[in-house]
């Protein structure tokens, strides 16, 4: 069996800024503090990387053990609201269809492999509707680093999809350069897609296994797995 980990933000959605100003607004609860992202590029990072960033923009300070819960709760309930008012969503071309096709597949599981705290990352699937084709992943609330977080999504998908047993090809497939370099060193093939804000002359730069444009002709992207 093959595992294919499918990174969020850039690669099956885009949250038309959701999930900026969700954080922004739980920044502004707790230590009223304006616009704490501003500056702060968020694509490829791990949600707890970008809230050390934001801290220490914003506070001049890194965050205390506790205060990352504290901010991530307050987030997932703006979220919530941004993601069900926010104009600027979309889906990426092709993936519907894409990840319809695939979950059809018997040698194949789906899993994610993103920054996004877990709640977080359920909730924007739940806007795409969907959610419902995936069943474990790794995710920011993991670990604050991608490759941690996909060797645990390669895990969960071992004991949850394969019985215990090694996945014969795995790959991650992703927007950033460091879905690229994060996966490979987690032992998958990176699959690069270029519909986030790397194009695809920058992606090329990391030697990825597979590149493409965009997902919207899927039936060629079908013959990689
Ligand atoms: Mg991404």
């Amino acid at each position: 069996m093959k595992l294919l980990l499918f990174d969020i933000d850039g690669t099956i959605l885009l949250s038309g800024g959701a999930a900026i100003r969700a954080v922004n607004s739980a920044f502004k609860k707790i230590y009223s503090v304006q616009n704490a992202m501003d500056g702060i590029r968020a694509d490829g990072k791990t949600d707890p990387i970008i809230l050390k960033e934001m801290f220490n923009k914003s506070l001049r300070r890194d965050f205390l053990a506790e205060e990352p819960n504290r901010v991530f709760k307050e987030y997932v309930i703006y979220l919530r609201e941004e993601m069900v008012s926010s104009q600027g969503f979309r889906i990426m071309p092709g993936i519907p269809e894409l990840i319809d096709v695939l979950s059809k597949r018997k040698d194949l599981a789906l899993g994610i492999a993103t920054g996004n705290i877990q709640e977080g990352a359920w909730i924007k699937l739940e806007r795409a509707g969907l959610n419902f084709y995936f069943k474990f992943g790794g995710f920011g609330s993991d670990s604050e680093n991608r490759e941690q977080l996909i060797r645990i999504a390669i895990e969960r998908g071992k004991s949850l999809a394969n019985h215990n047993r090694e996945f014969e090809n795995i790959f991650v497939i992703g927007d950033t350069p460091f879905d690229i370099i994060h996966g490979r060193a987690a032992g998958a093939t990176p699959v690069a897609v270029a519909t986030g804000s790397y194009s695809v002359n920058d992606l090329e730069k990391y030697n990825p296994d597979h590149l493409f444009e965009s997902f919207s002709d899927f039936m060629t992207v079908l013959k990689i797995f």
